[in-house]
């Protein structure tokens, strides 16, 4: 399998020629990516630069770029709205307010051309598929949280279940982007916004989408923005703004949920304005398994956590470790990668090329009350900032929902797979796929027809294969194999994040 090589740049590595700044080196990077068709990492270079930029030039020049790009992926108001913040840049009487205005003409010329695109909002086509949950209003009502001896806390369903059924959509509680992707979504709120971000005066790896998120960072992380890839600290400071600033109604809540285990479905959570919502859900997050053995390196590294520098009263201090700690056990076991999957594109020479990345991570509040199986019946994407989780394979009313943890019973043999969840999560893997040891499979599960990012005009065709696989797989379930069937389950995953448009499959 041949994978897009995208270059991550480590700003203090750069080789840049004499006289060039680091702004316009990458803006150069960002050209080249641009003029071979990669308009997505184009805008990452352009962003990047646009962070490091010294002068007004190099503001304008990113702003320039960036409209340069979007002119070319049809997005038309995206366009006007960097060509404006350019010539916030731009002396009057120069050369290049006439190109920009050149361009606004051209854009304005094209906007009356274009049809509008029903097909652009995602959430026309990822909504729950019944009525929702009157506390939980994100979760479909058939949900039923389940005590049981085996799997502890589960999920559970009242009614039948069909492939493609969309049972939750979930904004994680707690999340944060990965460093490598900082400029790519805004680091408060996850949306990626298209790309169309805005450099903070903070951080050079912090964008934000709008002025009300760099508001809601700044006041919340003060000068420790910079960190704010830790999803721990971040953590720390939101739960401090959630107790009034307080360390003793911290504790107090870390010992309350320590006593009474509580989840969300034990609150209404149906009114984000209600003045105990966020309280709640912290008190949920804090309920959450925990790993129980810590190493003594980790121990030591939360002791000396740099976080915990800022705080000048020795109680407050502790309090805040303990919180750490208890932050690194919850997110051992419970944490989610948010990630995605770059699609072929019509100049690659193969059309093999399925790379995951990784974008960031987050606690999902409902999605951590599933347990594990190597062959799961729930599937998740993540769409703009939420987690869409979809079912996979037929679920009966009474069965227990299933995500992965980790691989699939097709990527590797029962003995590794059940060593990797012990080692990580601590249980022995006792799903279908383990107790009937179901054979791995050779083929590459992306393989068969490739989605092409050239193909956005046909997104209704994805989803239509999308629906015609969820038929297939129901129709076939008793008479194809595990393989077969998984094989076609994996095949959707990949449908519904080309659906999604997560990016990089927006450009
Ligand atoms: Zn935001
Ligand atoms: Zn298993």
């Amino acid at each position: 399998m041949k994978s897009v090589t995208v270059t991550r740049l480590s700003l203090q590595k750069l080789d840049i020629p004499n006289g060039q700044s680091i702004s316009q080196d990458l803006r150069v990077r960002g050209d080249s990516f641009f003029e071979n068709g990669y308009l997505f990492e184009a805008l990452e270079c352009y962003n990047k630069s646009l962070c490091v930029a010294q002068t007004n030039s190099d503001i304008l020049s990113a702003y320039e770029c960036r409209s340069i790009v979007y002119l070319k992926a049809e997005e038309y108001k995206l366009c006007l709205d960097n060509i404006e913040l350019a010539c916030k840049y731009c002396d009057n009487a120069s050369e290049r307010l006439t190109i920009l205005d050149e361009r606004k003409k051209a854009c304005l010329k094209l906007m009356r051309f274009d049809r509008p695109n029903c097909d652009s909002e995602p959430w026309n086509f990822f909504r729950l598929s019944y009525d929702a949950n009157e506390k939980l209003p994100f979760i479909v009502d058939c949900l039923k949280l389940h005590n049981n001896k085996k799997f502890g806390r589960s999920i559970i369903t009242t009614q039948d279940l069909q492939p493609g059924d969309i049972i939750a959509i979930d904004e994680p509680f707690f999340k944060t982007v990965t460093y490598e992707s900082a400029h790519t979504r805004c680091i408060n709120c996850l949306k990626p916004n298209k790309l169309n971000l805005m450099p903070s005066t903070i951080s050079e790896t912090a964008m934000f989408c709008s002025e009300e998120c760099m508001e809601i960072a700044s006041k919340t992380y003060a000068d420790t923005t910079n960190k704010m890839h830790d999803i721990k600290q971040r953590m720390l400071f939101e739960a401090l703004v959630i107790c009034g600033g307080s360390f003793s109604k911290l504790k107090e809540l870390m010992d309350a949920s320590d006593l009474k285990k509580e989840t969300i479905f034990s609150y209404d959570l149906s009114n984000p304005d209600d003045p105990l919502f966020k309280q709640n859900l912290l008190k949920s997050s804090m309920s959450l398994a925990q790993a129980k053995n810590v190493s003594a390196d980790v121990i030591n590294y939360l002791s000396h956590h740099p976080v915990l520098e800022t705080i000048k009263d020795q109680r407050d201090k502790e309090i805040a470790e303990t919180f750490l700690l208890r932050c690194f056990r919850i997110l051992a076991v419970n944490s989610f990668g948010i990630e995605w999957l770059v699609p072929s594109r019509p100049q690659d020479h193969t059309k093999d090329t399925i790379v995951t990345k990784r974008a960031g991570q987050a606690l999902c509040l409902f999605g951590s009350l599933m347990n594990h199986s190597c062959i799961p019946n729930v599937d998740r994407v993540f769409v703009q900032n939420k987690f869409v989780f979809f079912v996979r394979r037929p679920i009966f009313k009474g069965q227990q929902l299933f995500i992965s943890y980790g691989s699939l019973f097709l990527d590797m043999p029962r003995e590794i797979r059940q060593q990797n969840l012990k080692d990580e999560y601590g249980f022995w893997c006792c799903c279908e796929a383990c107790v009937r040891d179901y054979p791995t499979s050779a083929v590459y599960p992306w393989t068969g027809v490739p989605i092409v990012i050239s193909e956005l005009s046909v997104a209704n065709g994805w989803k239509d294969e999308f629906k015609k696989n969820c038929l297939k797989i129901v129709k076939k379930q008793n008479v194809w194999s595990q393989a077969e069937l998984c094989l076609l389950m994996v095949r959707n995953l990949y449908l519904v994040t080309a659906i999604a448009k997560t990016e990089p499959f927006i450009f």
